[in-house]
């Protein structure tokens, strides 16, 4: 549904929002402007990216967030920044997210200390074991390993030498050295201050957005704390895309996949036991995080939208989890949770610019790779917003509308 019914609202309830505003834990200097250059809707790691990222180039910017910062699937993620590790379909993929590894990378100084938070940035590289009996990419009886450009291959005495933690029965494995991990709260915070600090304005507990469409020109957000009007409107609100898109009678369809995670703990003296490397199996990943604790993780669950962690799901973790690392039998157990990644029916996210309304941006369905996407989809969506189209910035196979009503690509 298209809203534009409500574009001038009465004194009162503009009085409200100043009040609301002026209230609100992470506004600054808001102060009664109803009015920004962008408005950002959704605080995960995506919108809050694009929020740092304008504010850097001098936009004016406002963030709206239903709830707080980072608690949609940026705060379930693993933080692992799978650049050379992803099964990506597609070369685009690849080179976006090898982009975004390395803008993380260049941003992690300045987005520590603008926000004073530490984000747990390490580059501790990625194990991809091979068990015994395993196919390693090759139809012959024998295996032979074929690493590719950014990985090394270790036989299995080099890799007990680099990782004696690991199981003794595997034939070899993948090294991916230059693979890194975030905390990913801590990521979607300091995105968030950085771009506060950069002059941008945020507001959380905004419950209700609607957008404001009127003659296929986006006119601004009609929100629970009264009307905001921009030139730019970008939905980066994960798995809640799909619906708000629809309030501007567009299709695009987001698909929920649930995914339990896991945290550990190794006791101080177990330093042989613990992993120093991220495990990143065909059937699990162990990430060894900066805060100290090892996160294993996930369960993939398509359909599933709740945020429950099942007995039986926690058991395949763990199970799977010894399995490669014997000593996680020994660590305490810390706590479980789960996350429902925002996926889209050809695992691409919508990026760019929206062809039948002006003004409008989408930055949304990053399933499984949010994170890793963060630093490039923020760059991107600058671009945007600064008037590159998306064949210029060769993203035109993320384009926001390319399924047609039925969910066919067009
Ligand atoms: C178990 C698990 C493990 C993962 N591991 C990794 C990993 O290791 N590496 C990686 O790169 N990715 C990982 N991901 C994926 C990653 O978490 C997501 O791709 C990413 O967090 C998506 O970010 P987002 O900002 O689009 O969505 P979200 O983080 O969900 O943020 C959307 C925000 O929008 C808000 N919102 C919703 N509707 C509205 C509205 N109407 N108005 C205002 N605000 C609204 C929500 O409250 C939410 O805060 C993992 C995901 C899961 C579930």
């Amino acid at each position: 549904m298209v809203n534009d019914g409500a574009r001038v609202r009465s004194r009162s309830s503009n009085r409200d929002l100043r009040k609301t505003l002026s209230r609100s834990r992470t506004n600054t200097g808001i102060h009664g402007k109803l009015h920004a250059e962008t408005i950002v809707i959704g605080g995960g790691v995506i919108g809050c990216a694009i929020a740092y990222e304008l504010a850097a180039r001098g936009q004016d910017v406002l963030l709206i967030e239903r709830g707080r910062i980072a608690e949609g699937a940026s705060c379930a993620a693993a933080g692992m920044i799978a650049a050379d590790s992803e099964h990506f379909s597609s070369p685009m993929m690849l080179n976006l997210a090898a982009m975004s590894r390395r803008l993380l990378h260049e941003q992690s100084e300045q987005l520590s200390s603008l926000s004073g938070m530490h984000i747990g940035f390490q580059q501790n590289g990625f194990i991809t074991p091979i068990r015994l009996k395993n196919d390693l990419r090759s139809d012959s009886a024998v295996p032979t390993p074929r690493p590719r450009d950014s990985e090394i291959w270790w036989d299995s005495i080099t890799a007990q030498q680099e990782a004696s933690w690991l199981t003794k029965d595997i034939y070899g494995a993948y090294y991916r050295p230059l693979e890194c991990d975030v905390l990913p709260v801590n990521l979607t915070q300091a995105y968030a201050r950085s771009a506060q600090a950069l002059g941008a304005r945020i507001v959380e507990g905004v419950h209700h957005v609607n957008l404001r469409v009127d003659a296929n020109r986006v006119q601004g957000v009609e929100t629970s704390i009264g009307t905001m009007t921009c030139q730019h409107v970008i939905v980066a609100n994960g798995i809640q895309g799909e619906a708000l898109m629809k309030q501007a009678g567009l299709q695009l369809p987001i698909l929920p996949v649930k995914g339990e995670i896991a945290a550990v703990q190794f006791p101080d003296h177990s330093g042989q036991l613990a992993p120093d490397k991220t495990i990143y199996a065909e059937d699990i990943y162990i990430v060894p995080k900066a805060n100290g604790e090892v996160w294993i993780g996930a369960t993939v669950l398509p359909g599933e939208s709740d945020l429950h962690v099942t007995a039986a799901g926690l058991q395949k973790l763990l199970e799977r989890a010894v399995s490669w690392v014997p000593g996680i039998a020994e660590a305490q157990f810390v706590r479980a949770w789960a996350g429902v990644r925002p996926s889209t029916p050809d695992g691409l996210p919508y990026l760019g610019a929206c062809e039948s309304i002006s003004g409008l941006y989408t930055a949304f369905g990053h399933h499984r790779n949010g994170i890793l996407l963060s630093a490039v989809t923020g760059s991107l969506l600058a671009d945007f917003i600064e008037g590159k189209s998306s064949e210029e910035l060769n993203v035109q196979g993320c384009r926001p509308e390319r399924f047609n009503k039925r969910g066919i690509l067009h």
